[in-house]
């Protein structure tokens, strides 16, 4: 293997809020809610399909999740107020611990097994964590097409966001790529925990944030901005 080749970096991809599936142990919590499951607060739409387009692309793992966030939020730590949602907060502690433990623990473990993995045959691990935020929020019309989110004091990840968004925005002139949002990189989430366990040489996370316009609406632009996205990330990675 050339020195080139083993420092290529490897790409791990995740989709903490895939789906909006509730297990059957569950059901009776939201019997009554498949309103709520439906929208973006049961899921991220989109982010799967994205996902899954970025691994098969690059060759890359995919960890993923077709579980709604509602029972247990994959992408909070323990101990957040949002690890659970107000579906499944008023459980008693044993059955909030079993969900942690049934759906929390082995997502992020696998995901940390991957890091872990990639870090030991020599490669440095560049993580996306595909998301899709809603277009609109409290009345807010969020002003965004992309959101590339970092944590702006690693370098690797400023650089890496800065050339996915020139890159996007090269094969996709007037698309709407902001920085940190509509949410900051810093956020509490699962690359948030990896950069704790983890050095800034050896791996950087990106959450990528669709906008929901995109997926809800369907059609041309959707198939078009999946394209983009695959193709720039190819690029950003160089
Ligand atoms: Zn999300």
């Amino acid at each position: 293997m050339t020195r080139r080749r083993a420092t290529a970096p490897a790409l791990l991809v995740t989709a903490e809020h895939g789906g909006n599936r509730v297990p059957a142990a569950y059901r009776a919590l939201f019997a009554s809610h498949a309103d709520v499951l439906a929208t973006h607060r049961g899921y991220d739409p989109g982010a799967l399909t994205v996902a899954r387009a970025l691994a098969a692309r690059l060759g890359a793992p995919l960890v993923s999740s077709t579980t709604t966030r509602l029972l247990v939020d994959l992408n909070r730590s323990l101990g957040h107020r949002r690890l659970h949602s107000e579906f499944t907060r008023s459980l008693p502690r044993d059955e909030r611990q079993r969900i942690v433990e049934r759906h929390w623990r082995p997502y992020r473990d696998e995901v940390e097994r991957h890091v872990v993995r990639l870090i030991d045959e020599g490669r440095r691990v560049v993580h996306v964590s595909s998301h899709s935020f809603t277009p609109v929020l409290d009345g807010k019309v969020r002003n965004a097409d992309i959101g590339l989110l970092y944590d702006p004091g690693r370098a690797a990840e400023r650089s890496l966001a800065a050339r996915w968004r020139a890159a996007l925005v090269a094969l996709q002139p007037g698309l709407r790529v902001r920085m940190n949002y509509p949410y900051t990189g810093r956020a509490d989430g699962l690359a948030r925990d990896l950069r704790r366990r983890f050095p800034a040489s050896r791996y950087a996370g990106i959450e990528l944030e669709v906008n929901q316009r995109y997926v809800l609406a369907g059609g041309r632009d959707w198939t078009m901005l999946r394209r983009v996205l695959l193709e720039s990330i190819v690029l950003a990675l160089g």
